[in-house]
């Protein structure tokens, strides 16, 4: 018996599916094949990892005075204009 992998598309003996029971005692097949399933993990841990490193606090800004001013800042005057520009986005999305 044979199955399509619904990510791969190649169709693989059944035994290269993953067996689960459902509530009924019935066998069931997962719609990923072994291969496809232990990939989808992997990229999963290697994204937990990603995150994990961007909660990492960083000690520099964690410091107290972190976000204070330069002393020389508090001379300075700044005169501008404001110019108030409604964000344009462009058709077809943002990702090209
Ligand atoms: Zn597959």
């Amino acid at each position: 018996m044979n199955k399509t992998c619904k990510q791969c598309k190649e169709t693989k003996s059944i035994f290269m599916f993953a067996r689960t029971t459902d509530s009924y005692g019935k066998i069931k097949y997962l719609t990923l094949c072994k291969a496809c399933k232990s990939l989808a993990a992997r990229n999963r841990r290697k994204a937990d990892k990603i995150i994990k490193v961007v909660l990492n606090p960083d000690p520099l800004e964690q410091a107290p005075d972190a976000f204070k001013d330069d002393p020389r800042a508090e001379k300075e005057h700044d005169y501008g204009k404001v110019v108030r520009v409604p964000t344009y986005f462009p058709k077809g999305g943002l990702n090209d």
